[in-house]
Order: C-alpha cells, then structure tokens, then sequence
C-alpha cells in the first residue's frame, strides 16, 4: 500500500512509525513531517490546509490511502478534496470535522442525540456570558467556539479570569463564546476508530493538559499520557459506545455529515456516569503515543478499512500485554510563546517521538515549537513503563525545556478515584 501522512506533530511522527512497520506498507510519505519522521518515511513539503495541494500530492505519489493527522486540514476539506480525486481517506470530511472545529456546534448536535455532556450556552455578548457564568456558578468553564489547538478553554474559579477570556474569545473575529457547567471526576480520552456506521474501540488512555505538576498552571494541548486506565470502570466502553458513540455517528449520518475517521471523546468520569467534555475528529496528542505501541494490529490496514468503509469486515483489535507512559519535553514559554532554536541532545533514542523539532543548517536538532518531542516507556504494568518513560527522558536534554514530574503517577499509586 502506498500511504500519504498528512502532519508535523508527535501524533504524526508515532502514526509514521506504526504505519512504516505495517507489512503492507509499499512507500510512506509524510508531508511536511519532521526530522523523527524523516528516519522513517519520504518528507514532502505541503501546505496541510489546502486541499487542492494535498490531493494533487496524493495523486502525484499514487497514494492508496490518505491520513491527516490534525485538525486543521480536516476542517479545511482535506479530506473531501481527496476522496474526490478518488482516494480513500482516513478523516472526516469539513462537515464531520466540525464536531471539533465548532464547540457550539458540537454542543448542537450532543443535545440533539441526546449524549450526556455538561450544560452549556452559546453566547455572543458579552452580557450573554455573565449571565450564564452566574447560572453554572463557579468553577467556570469558558470555551473558544473555534480551533485553538487545546488553549481556548479556561477553567477557573476567578470570575473576572472567565469574564477576560471570553472578551478575548469574542473580540477579534465577533465570534461566540461557549460557557458551560464544571464536570467534576478524572478525565478519559476514549478513541474510537469508525466508517460512519462500524465503531471500533481503541484502548481508554489519559492524558495531561496542565502545564504545571498536580494540575497546576495554564491547560496546553497535552504533557504526557499512559494507557491502559486500570482504574476506570470495566463497562466504561461499552457505555460510551451506547450512549455516545452510536447516538452521535447516527445524528451525523442524518445531517448528512457522516463521520469518518477517528472519533475522539474527551470525557469525564462523573458521578452521573461518563459525561462528553470534547470531541475532536482525530488521533489525540499525546495519547497516540501510548495507544499505538501497545497496539499489534497492523495499521495501515485498519485505517484503509475504515477509509473504505469495510471495519465490520476487521477482526477485533489485538493488543500487547502491559502499559506505556509518554513524557512530553516542551520548550520555556509554552503554553505562551514557546522559545525556539534550543539545542537538543539524545533524541536518537527509540521511544522518542519527535514533535516540535528541526534540523539546523549544521545538522544539530533544535527546538522549533512550544512542544518539542515526547518519551515513550512500555513495560509489563504501569510501573515498569513510567520508569522507563522517565528514564528515557533523563537522557534527552534541551537548555530551558519543560516537562512533567507526575505523569501516570496517581495511577501507579493506586490514587485515581471514582465518583459514585
Ligand atoms: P477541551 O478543549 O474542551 O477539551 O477542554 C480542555 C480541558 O479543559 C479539558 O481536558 C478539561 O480538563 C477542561 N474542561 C473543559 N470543559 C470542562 C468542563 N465542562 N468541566 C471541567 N473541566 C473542563
């Protein structure tokens, strides 16, 4: 199979590894992609979002199967553009993906296939948003209604904080703002591959948005993740898939924006049962650097099924014994502007995913966005891979880099709870 992926990012740079390791692989190309990738697969340059220019590079390699890895060109019509030119694609089309490029509009239809998700308004004054602040009360949840790659929402306690963000949200493009109510309970992510119709569920994996150690600090778009979740409930799947899934692939299909690709929820685990915080319409980073070293199904096969609507047809998924960790490094400054051309040492070594790096001229790898790279540790159980992510994360360095202390840490001591 000849296989095109679209993407610069660790999700893009993890994906390229499991697809070049897939039998069936003939040629990979990755466009743009980054030095991690270029280990392993042909770089092209492209412009991800345009989806004349990645069809026509699609058509010019011969490519059998598509993969975008972000959510920008999916929003854009990455996906349409290629499908038209007669290509399979795994990723939904820009009707589909605005399940994540839309809040409100996910928000939409959540409400009308009736999926537990926190209330919430969509509001475009200010005035608007006090109001719904004082009816969801403290601590406030105050979201961008667009794309901002995991920054656009704020949670706090500071009502001014919630007020100043939606101000910012609404000012520059008089878009709309989402508020809505707290969920309280641990975070999952659960992806789940699909044809509109056939899902196929993946490992529950968590993941890690604060910047700073205990939660603390600004949310980003993720320091680090493990899988699998020993803790969650053993129902958990297949409640998610009855009550999320299947309601919302059918509200797509008949709005006629049929999903598909890989559908994303981002739950919380409340004492009402699991509850939607966000879909996104593509592979999670950082937690598809756990999920895919633990997965031994081939995925280029798995992905063209899908694309080409035959994932019924699959035999079910099969997955390694154990658990993986994944370290995020990123550069200071980020969540705000991350600085840019440190030097990085060690990132030779396998189990580091590359996501924010370049070469220089002199051939040095340097940093070249707010998150830099990733460490991957698997081992027999969650503690065997949290050391060996930690310990490979020891030996990469970069002068002024950032990254967690207490990933999967709450896991290993058997802290993570429940609500009932
Ligand atoms: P989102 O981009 O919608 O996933 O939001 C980013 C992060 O903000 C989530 O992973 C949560 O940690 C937090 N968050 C978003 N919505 C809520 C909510 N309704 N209740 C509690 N936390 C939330």
């Amino acid at each position: 199979m000849r296989v095109l992926l679209i993407g610069t990012g660790g999700r893009e740079h993890a994906l390229a590894l499991s697809l070049a390791a897939d039998p069936a692989v003939e040629l990979l190309v990755c466009a743009p992609g980054n030095p991690g990738m270029a280990e392993v697969a042909e770089l092209r340059e492209v412009v991800a979002t345009d989806p004349a220019a990645v069809a026509a590079l699609a058509t010019e390699i011969a490519a059998e199967l598509v993969v975008v890895g972000p959510e920008a060109p999916l929003v854009a019509g990455v996906a349409d553009a290629v499908r038209a030119a007669g290509i399979a694609c795994f990723g939904p089309s820009a009707a589909a993906a605005r399940l994540e490029g839309s809040k409100a509009f996910a928000k939409d239809v959540m409400v009308a296939a009736k999926v537990p998700t926190a209330r919430a308004r969509s509001c475009a004054e200010p005035a608007e948003v006090a109001a719904a602040l004082d009816e969801f009360g403290a601590p406030y949840v105050v979201k961008n209604d667009g794309l901002a790659a995991g920054k656009g929402v704020v949670v706090t306690d500071d009502r001014a904080a919630a007020l100043a963000h939606a101000d910012a949200c609404l000012a520059p493009t008089a878009g709309s703002v989402v508020v809505e109510e707290y969920l309280t309970g641990p975070e999952v992510s659960l992806f789940v591959l699909t044809d509109g119709t056939t899902a196929v569920p993946m490992l529950a994996a968590q993941d890690f948005k604060r910047i700073g150690d205990g939660d603390t600090g600004p949310n980003t778009g993720g320091m680090g993740a493990y899988a699998p979740l020993q803790w969650a409930p053993p129902t958990l799947t297949d409640d998610v898939l009855r009550d999320v899934v299947h309601p919302l692939l059918g509200e797509l299909r008949a709005r006629d924006a049929t999903f598909n690709g890989l559908l994303y929820c981002g739950l919380a685990l409340t004492p009402d049962g699991p509850k939607v915080i966000e879909f996104n319409a593509r592979f999670g980073d950082p937690e598809t650097q756990v999920l895919l070293p633990l997965l031994t199904t081939p995925l280029a096969g798995l992905l063209y099924a899908a694309a080409t609507g035959r994932l019924a047809e699959q035999p079910p998924l099969t997955w390694r014994e154990g658990a993986a960790v994944t370290v995020v490094l990123a550069s200071a400054g980020y969540p705000g502007t991350p600085a840019t051309g440190a030097v990085i040492s060690g990132a030779d070594a396998p189990g580091v995913v590359h996501a924010g790096t370049a070469r220089r001229d002199d051939g040095a790898l340097v940093s070249a966005g707010g998150r830099v790279l990733c460490t991957t540790g698997t081992g027999e159980d969650l503690a065997a891979a949290r050391a060996a992510a930690y310990r490979l994360a020891e030996s990469v360095t970069m002068p002024g880099g950032q990254r967690r202390s207490d990933i999967a840490l709450a896991a290993v001591q058997g802290t993570v709870t429940v609500p009932h």
